[in-house]
């Protein structure tokens, strides 16, 4: 078996991934047909050529005209469907996906909307594909504590439905620190926290995320290579760090796959594992961010199964579940 049959074949678990950032060109035109929602695009064409964008803010044009289009019950199922089916070809057998409540309440779109959307398509994922999955919430870092606080509130009703609260979006000059009090609120009530931290933010913001905001995973965290005590203390507590390869190399995180570090972090016991970010804008999935590092850092076999492994391992599922996927994995030769 090469590489490439290996990554096929083996069971992952994906923890990072914004359900928004899956939103196919040909999905979101038809959506935005569907509700006669007037976009910046003519066509199919149109729309993929600005999901060629060459900076973040051409990137967050496309990206919130395509959120404008979601707005009933059926758009955000659609939109959850749609990515629950690259899962399946990737053998993503659980995700864990992000969703920013605060693009689309502050459309005027209820919360409920769009978490009934959403959790429709993941019992329809359990019982037509096999797959399963949480749902987490992400607060929106550029937005106000206030506002943190407000999107909490209503999202108290769903807290069933919700495992986790996380925190994305431009990450320099909104360090973790400033969602503190809304953090500590949301693990009252019963709720696990993650954080982006150390993508393009510094090492100091991964501190924060685990000191601060007490997080059970770090999202990105990438930069904590430059902070060798910080290294130590991922891998005393073994940290999971969700890498997700494709993005930093499109956001120039890193200028080269062959620079990009995850191999070294494996190495050395950091708790890595690879995951897709906003695969529709960022050039690929599951398997593609696989097969990208795979090439570029020539990993052996026994990596690429251990990067699955830490996976379910970092993932929020039972331990039973947990064991079920790694003993799946290691039956694989
Ligand atoms: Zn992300």
């Amino acid at each position: 078996m090469n590489q490439i049959e290996l990554i096929r074949v083996l069971p992952k678990a994906e923890l990072h991934v914004h359900i928004e950032g899956t939103f196919e060109p040909e999905l979101m035109f038809a959506i935005a047909q569907r509700n006669q929602i007037e976009i910046p695009y003519q066509s199919v064409e149109e729309v993929r050529q600005a999901y060629n964008f060459h900076n973040l803010q051409s990137f967050l044009d496309i990206y919130y005209a395509g959120a404008a289009v979601l707005v009933v019950e059926q758009d955000f199922y659609d939109l959850a469907w749609a990515y629950f089916e690259k899962c399946a070809e990737d053998k993503v057998m659980h995700t864990e996906m992000f969703f920013d409540p605060q693009t689309h309440t502050d459309r005027g779109v209820a919360f409920a909307t769009v978490i009934s959307g959403l959790q429709r398509a993941c019992d329809d994922a359990q019982t037509k594909l096999g797959i399963s999955s949480h749902l987490i919430m992400c607060f929106l870092r550029h937005l106000s504590e206030e506002a943190a606080f407000e999107t909490l509130e209503q999202a108290l009703r769903f807290k069933d439905q919700i495992i986790a609260v996380g925190l994305d979006s431009s990450e320099v000059g909104h360090p973790p620190a400033k969602f503190e009090r809304v953090f500590a609120k949301a693990r009252e009530q019963g709720f696990l926290v993650v954080a982006h931290a150390g993508e393009e933010g510094p090492a100091e913001y991964v501190w924060e995320a685990l000191d601060v905001l007490k997080v059970n995973r770090i999202d990105h965290g990438v930069r904590s290579e430059e902070d060798p005590k910080l290294m130590q203390r991922l891998i005393r507590e073994k940290m999971p760090l969700t890498v997700c390869p494709l993005s930093n190399l499109k956001l120039c995180v890193v200028d080269d796959m062959a620079q990009h570090n995850i191999r070294r972090l494996l190495q050395q016991g950091v708790h890595v594992t690879v995951n897709s970010d906003d695969p529709s804008y960022f050039g690929g999935y599951m398997n593609d961010n696989f097969i990208a590092i795979a090439e570029a850092l020539d990993l052996s076999h026994e990596e690429i199964k251990q990067l699955a492994k830490n996976s379910f391992e970092a993932s929020f599922i039972t331990d039973h579940e947990k064991q079920k996927w790694l003993k799946q994995i290691d039956a694989l030769i």
